[in-house]
C-alpha cells in the first residue's frame, strides 16, 4: 500500500539534513513506524507546531517505493498534551515510557494494547487526574503484561504456594524469572530480592483491575517508592540497559523535595 492514514503518538524527533526531520511514531494502525517529514525544519508553515514529543496526531502518508521510509504527507493534532510538556517531572515520567516503546517495539507491528495504554497514560498525566507514580506503575505493570513479560506476583513461582499463604513482612523476588518466592524456595535462589508483602498486594491488585479502577487506588509513599524501584529495575534487566530517560528521570527525582 502506498498511502495510509492512522492516530500517532510522537515519540522521537531528530534532524536529517537541513531542511527535514525523522519521526518516530506509535500509531493505531501499523505500530511503531518511522517516517521523514520533508521541509519540516526549513519551514515553519509545513507543519506548524504539530511534530512535538508526545502528541497526538492523525497522520497521512505516502511510500511511493512501497518500502524504505515513509514520507509524512500531513498531520493534524488531536492533543497536544501542553500541561506534560510545561513540566519537567511530567516530561521525563513521559519520555521513559516513550523511549520503553520505542526500545521494546518492533517497526511495523500492530500494537494497538499499547497504543491506547501509552495514550491513557499520556491524558491522565496531561490532566494530572492520576499521580506522576502511580502512573508510571501502571504504565509499567500493563506494558510488561502486554509484552509477555508480566511478573508473577499471585503465587510462589517455584513450588505454587498462594501469596496469602506465604508468611512474614517480606517476600522475595525473582528477577530471571519473574516471579514471587516464598521463604523456602527463596534460600535456593542466588538473585532474589526483597520486597514487602503491601507493595506485592498493591501491584497484585493493579495487575487484576482494568486501568480506570486502578488509577483510583491510592497507594502509600512506601508503596510507590518500592514500586517504582522495583518495576524500573525489572524493565531494566529485560532491556538489558538502563534507558537514557530514565538515568534522567532519577537523578531528577533524587533531587526532588
Ligand atoms: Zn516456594
Amino acid at each position: 500500500m502506498s498511502t495510509f492514514s492512522t492516530p500517532a503518538i510522537l515519540l522521537r524527533r531528530s534532524s536529517y539534513g537541513d531542511y527535514d526531520l525523522i519521526v518516530t511514531l506509535l500509531s493505531l494502525e501499523k505500530g511503531k513506524i518511522t517516517v521523514i517529514a520533508k521541509n519540516a525544519k526549513k519551514s515553519r508553515k509545513r507543519f506548524p507546531g504539530l511534530l512535538e514529543l508526545f502528541s497526538v496526531l492523525h497522520i497521512e502518508c505516502r511510500n511511493p517505493r512501497g518500502r524504505g521510509l515513509a514520507f509524512l504527507q500531513d498531520a493534524a493534532l488531536e492533543n497536544p498534551f501542553s500541561s506534560i510538556r510545561g513540566n519537567i517531572m511530567k516530561t521525563s515520567y513521559a519520555s521513559y515510557w516513550a523511549e520503553l516503546v520505542n526500545l521494546w517495539l518492533e517497526e511495523g507491528k500492530e500494537q494497538n494494547r499499547i497504543y491506547y495504554l501509552l495514550r491513557f497514560c499520556l491524558d491522565s498525566l496531561d490532566t494530572g487526574i492520576i499521580g506522576n507514580e502511580e502512573l508510571s506503575i501502571i504504565f509499567q505493570l500493563r506494558f510488561l503484561s502486554f509484552s509477555g513479560l508480566s511478573p508473577n506476583f499471585s503465587q510462589c513461582n517455584q513450588c505454587r504456594k498462594k501469596m496469602d499463604e506465604i508468611n512474614g513482612y517480606h517476600l522475595f523476588f525473582e528477577l530471571a524469572k519473574g516471579g514471587i518466592l516464598c521463604k523456602g524456595c527463596s534460600s535456593i535462589s542466588l538473585y532474589s530480592q526483597n520486597l514487602s508483602r503491601g507493595t506485592v498486594k498493591q501491584l497484585l491488585w493493579i495487575q487484576e483491575n482494568d486501568l480506570k479502577t486502578a488509577g483510583r487506588l491510592k497507594l502509600n509513599q512506601a508503596a510507590l517508592n518500592e514500586g517504582l524501584q522495583f518495576l524500573e529495575k525489572f524493565m531494566v534487566f529485560h532491556i538489558g540497559k538502563e534507558p537514557k530517560s530514565l538515568k534522567f528521570l532519577r537523578n531528577l527525582r533524587s533531587h526532588m523535595p
